[in-house]
């Protein structure tokens, strides 16, 4: 039913954000529209790509492990639990620009 449909939207945002995304925007040739749509689709429902198998999952459909808090993943079940030091810091940090990007933590 929301197929193809759209939606004005009206917002107010920093100026200086938005002029430093417009010139970024042209130089990729996407539409402003498109990004955000895009960025607001995934704060709808965030997902990730598992570490350990590479399957995209929804963060909505995975459980939160009660021994190292990250998600688990609903296909092999990987989380921190199986992970070096080393390599859960580097993961850490990566997952980190999403809860930058979502204001919050994935879950
Ligand atoms: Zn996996
Ligand atoms: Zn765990």
């Amino acid at each position: 039913m929301y197929k193809d449909s759209k939606k004005k939207l009206t917002i107010t945002i920093d100026a200086e954000i938005l002029d430093k995304a417009r010139k970024a925007a042209e130089g990729k040739n996407i539409p402003l529209s498109r990004l955000i749509e895009n960025f607001l689709s995934f704060f709808a429902e965030p997902y990730v790509y598992c570490f350990s198998c590479g399957e995209k999952f929804y963060v909505k459909d995975a459980k939160v492990c009660p021994k190292c808090g990250w998600l688990i993943c609903p296909y092999c079940k990987a989380c921190r639990c199986g992970l070096s030091e080393d390599v859960a810091v580097s993961i850490f940090y990566m997952r980190k620009v999403y809860e930058d990007l979502l204001v919050g933590r994935l879950k």
